[in-house]
């Protein structure tokens, strides 16, 4: 039976490859030379779910030599990316299929470079533009929201100075990315509403960027859009596989924005409601959006009201907004996870040093974070 696939035409060098039941023909999509390949999981929800075995079981028909690297945790360690290198090199892995969330996607994609290259973390991100090119990986989200399979970014975190930080050169995209709606079937509404959070805060804070273009606004516009139409249905519908499939469109278009103009403020105040508190990545950056754009508003009105009316419909306000965000159960009350006032001065402290900012569409004070935090604390 011939495969049946569509393909996205984003503007990143990833093939992006769309389609239902996918997964099961991965053999199509890659070259009849490779002949061993990895495939990088998370902490297990892809062998309850037994997209694992659909993979593995035809690759295995079709006699080649698969091995898993199993374990990658939430906001992945350099140690993790460590470990499945050696994985990799232990193997000759000459293909990496990384089968998960961000957070797989971003440590496979890190393990690729690893596996090619010498030096720590902070080494490598020195070294970037000079570092071999990685193995390749086909990509594979079972979330719908950081875009990660049409990125070079690895979001990788520093155990010894507790940050998360980019890991990217030129050739760190993923060489396939495959979004099969399938994958994400499983996902639990709070994940569902947290990634898909996480995808419109790479549209909206692309669209703010400094480095915005007007190929990057147009792709930003588009997945705002697709986000107001699809998200909240997907949350009523969580088996309707063209609803999945949208919000995975909606979350690569996202992705691709972002590969071009970075992220700005509203991601690296959430890193540290991650670091400090736990708090799933696209959640923190949805529990404090209202905040951030009421802020933001005083410096960009227009582009703020670009973004609401591509997400809810011409004219509407940021109460609507706050409306919208309640109705998805997010509340801006980020106190409920353990964050004290007594923090937004260090908080403060990290968000100004960090190196999305200088893209922030206005200059940022102290002032303005307090008032994002105090809003945010309700
Ligand atoms: P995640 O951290 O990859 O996964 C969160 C949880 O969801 C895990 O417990 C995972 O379980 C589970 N899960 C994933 N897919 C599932 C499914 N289909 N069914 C059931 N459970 C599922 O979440 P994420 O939001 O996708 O990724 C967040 C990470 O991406 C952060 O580290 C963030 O910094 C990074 N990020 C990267 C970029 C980029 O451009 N590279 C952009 C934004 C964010 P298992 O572990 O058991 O699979
Ligand atoms: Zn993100």
């Amino acid at each position: 039976m011939k495969t049946t696939f569509n393909e996205l035409n984003l503007p990143v060098p990833t093939r992006v490859i769309y389609g239902r039941n996918l997964i099961d023909e991965l053999r199509t999509f890659f070259p009849a030379t490779v002949r061993k390949v990895t495939i990088v999981i998370g902490k297990g929800s892809v062998r309850r779910s037994g997209l694992l075995d659909r993979i593995l079981t035809p690759l295995q028909k079709h006699g080649l030599e698969t091995t898993v690297f199993e374990g990658v945790e939430e906001n992945p360690s350099w140690a993790t990316c460590l470990r499945g290198r050696d994985h990799l090199l232990r193997q000759g892995a000459e293909l990496i299929i990384a089968l998960g969330g961000g957070s797989v996607l971003d440590a496979a994609k890190a393990m690729a470079l690893a596996a090619t290259n010498t030096g720590s973390l902070a080494g490598m991100i020195e070294r970037r533009d000079y570092l071999q090119k990685p193995l390749p990986t086909m990509a594979i989200p079972t979330t719908a929201g950081t875009g990660s399979e049409v990125t070079q970014y690895c979001i990788i975190t520093d155990e010894a100075t507790h940050d998360k930080l980019n890991l990217h050169t030129p050739h760190s995209f993923p060489w396939t990315a495959i979004l099969d709606p399938v994958c994400t079937l499983s996902m639990p509404r709070t994940i569902t509403i947290g990634t898909g959070m996480d995808a419109l805060s790479h549209a909206v804070e692309g669209y703010l960027s400094r480095r915005a273009s007007s190929e990057s606004d147009r792709l930003a516009l588009e997945s705002i859009e697709m986000i107001g139409k699809f998200l909240e249905a997907n949350i009523r519908e969580p088996h309707n596989l063209k609803l999945r499939e949208n919000m995975l469109l909606a979350a690569s278009k996202a992705g691709a924005v972002i590969s071009q103009t970075g992220t700005i403020l509203l991601h690296a105040l959430g890193y540290r409601l991650t670091l400090d508190h736990g708090v799933h990545h696209g959640l923190a950056n949805a529990v404090l959006l209202y905040p951030f754009l009421r802020v933001t508003q005083r410096y960009q009105p227009q582009k703020v009201q670009g973004i609401l009316d591509a997400l809810l419909g011409t004219h509407s306000t940021l109460e609507d907004l706050k409306g919208y965000l309640m109705r998805l159960g997010i509340k801006p009350d980020i106190g409920r996870y353990g964050v004290k006032a007594g923090e937004f001065e260090a908080i403060a402290r990290y968000v100004l040093a960090k190196n999305n900012l200088p893209d922030t569409p206005f200059s940022v004070t102290t002032r303005d974070i307090f008032e994002i935090l105090s809003v945010a604390m309700n």
